[in-house]
């Protein structure tokens, strides 16, 4: 027996058919004598379509209400899903994060979990009833409903499955797993059998969208075993797997390169002829993060004279308004000569935990590039990744040209 957390994502449970589809895969737990917690995300769209309903009637509006109306996809499908159970003769009921409580810090729509009170939905796991837990949503210590981010049923299931101690947390989404990239742009790209938490913490960051960042860090925290699988492609009980993400050790035969991620939500900003003195980082660098943009990439040259440099950094590409605003403000102390912005970039990263032992990965990328006329204009590095800068239109050349140079095409 084991006790296991499963989590449907939006088009797992898109319409009534969908919903009766996963309410099978439940049963089929429930059936093998496991413990199941199911956690639910609201039907597709339904979170958009909430979401557009607050910023049509007000473009600034209160957080606390965006968070009570976008809250209610969730509770339709976990009363759903409940009724779903039930019809197939599975005792069941819906949880709302309130209910259990799922408690979260105010920080209305990209609220964190502080904590989860498991002891009723223990008891009542051990007597075989299945909780349906809405995802995405909790109860702030103000009592009022809070949302986690967009993508957010994910850490709920994710943190539900580590306050249960569960041994398992199924993630059933509308792809059958992580692939090396995305296979929209490379055909030869890959399902990954298994990929660490590492890895996948890069893949989600760097733009792979298959589960959230934040559910990612929780998992490898709280070493909880998550598995990506498709919610269409099994046929129901049979335990095809998805894709694992675990311990380093855990992976036996590891590739250098593991996968290819892109995002296209970046900016690039340079700033020319700043002074080359100490303090100059800090007070451009400082006013950004009071003004909460997250900086990802910085390359700051040497001064050719010692005096002025330029510094060229990345930011979201929504965030890049408000770090026009902000650079213009800080003009007066911080003089520099002018601003060039640029929004038509991408971010290309090659990630894998087997560059920490192996050299050479940077050359072979940077030659893949090459040979395909693309320049790169910004690079950065971590122990596990290398991410390049490059022209927006670029993107899927350099996707396949880095995937087929890592020799990760399906044979
Ligand atoms: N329904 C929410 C969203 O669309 C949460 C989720 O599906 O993970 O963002
Ligand atoms: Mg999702």
């Amino acid at each position: 027996m084991a006790r296991i957390v499963q989590k449907f994502g939006g088009t797992s449970v898109g319409n009534l058919d969908r919903i009766r589809n996963a309410a099978r895969k439940t049963a089929a737990e429930v059936t093998a004598n496991h413990q199941v917690a199911v956690v639910v995300s609201a039907m597709a769209g339904e979170t958009n379509r909430l979401v557009r309903l607050c910023t049509d009637l007000s473009r600034i509006h209160d957080a606390r209400e965006y968070d009570t109306v976008v809250a209610s996809g969730e509770q339709v499908t976990a009363g759903l899903m409940a009724i779903a159970l039930q019809d197939l003769g599975i005792a069941a009921r819906s949880w709302l994060g309130w209910q259990i409580p799922v408690e979260t810090d105010d920080v209305h729509a990209k609220a964190r979990i502080l904590e989860i009170q498991t002891a009723e939905l223990d008891r009542r796991l051990n007597n075989r009833e299945v909780a349906v837990v809405t995802g995405f949503q909790g109860v702030s210590t103000r009592q009022r409903i809070t949302t986690m981010g967009r993508g957010g049923s994910d850490t709920s299931a994710v943190a539900l499955a580590a306050a249960l101690n569960a041994d398992r947390c199924d993630i059933y989404t509308d792809v059958d797993g992580v692939y090396t990239t995305d296979p929209n742009i490379v055909a030869q790209a890959r399902r990954l059998n298994r990929i660490t938490y590492e890895e996948m913490l890069e893949m989600a960051s760097q733009g792979a969208k298959v589960l959230q960042t934040r559910s990612v860090e929780l998992a490898m925290k709280h070493r909880v075993r998550l598995q990506v699988l498709s919610s269409f492609a099994n046929p129901v009980g049979s335990d095809l797997p998805g894709t694992l993400v675990v311990d380093e050790e855990e992976v036996l035969e590891q590739e250098v390169v593991s996968g290819i991620a892109y995002s296209r939500d970046e900016a690039k900003v340079t700033v020319i002829r700043v002074a080359d003195q100490p303090g100059v980082a800090a007070a451009i660098f400082g006013p950004l993060a009071d003004a909460a943009v997250n900086v990802d990439m910085i390359v700051q040259n040497i001064a050719e004279d010692g005096s002025v440099t330029d510094i060229t950094f990345t930011v979201p590409r929504s965030d890049l308004h408000r770090t026009r605003q902000v650079l213009e403000q800080i003009r007066n102390q911080t003089p520099y000569e002018r601003l060039i912005t640029d929004a038509n970039v991408v971010k290309i990263s090659v990630i894998g935990v087997g560059m920490r032992s192996h050299a050479g990965v940077a050359k072979r990328m940077f030659q893949a590039l090459a040979e395909r006329g693309i320049n790169i204009q910004v690079i950065s590095t971590s122990e596990i990744k290398i991410s390049v800068l490059i022209p927006e239109e670029y993107t899927e050349l350099a996707v396949r040209a880095l995937h087929a140079a890592y020799g990760l095409d399906r044979p």
